[in-house]
């Protein structure tokens, strides 16, 4: 499934902290990894970022499988 990352994207989920399936708004984040100070090495993740319209828990997960 091919999703844009145009503006809102809101999607039914289940929540885990309501434990109902609810509105959820679904972003993407990169969040840059620092690695240890020997190698100035930095990843960067794109997380999946869900948040419950309903009480604002979120979730997030990794996108690249590693
Ligand atoms: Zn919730």
């Amino acid at each position: 499934m091919a999703t844009t990352d145009d503006s809102f994207n809101g999607m039914t989920e289940h929540c885990e902290s309501c434990d109902l399936d609810t509105l959820h708004e679904v972003s993407v984040q990169i969040r840059t990894e620092s690695r240890k100070e020997e190698n100035a090495q930095f990843s960067r993740e794109p997380y999946r970022v869900s948040e419950c319209q309903q009480c604002g828990h979120r979730t997030s997960q990794r996108m690249n499988n590693a």
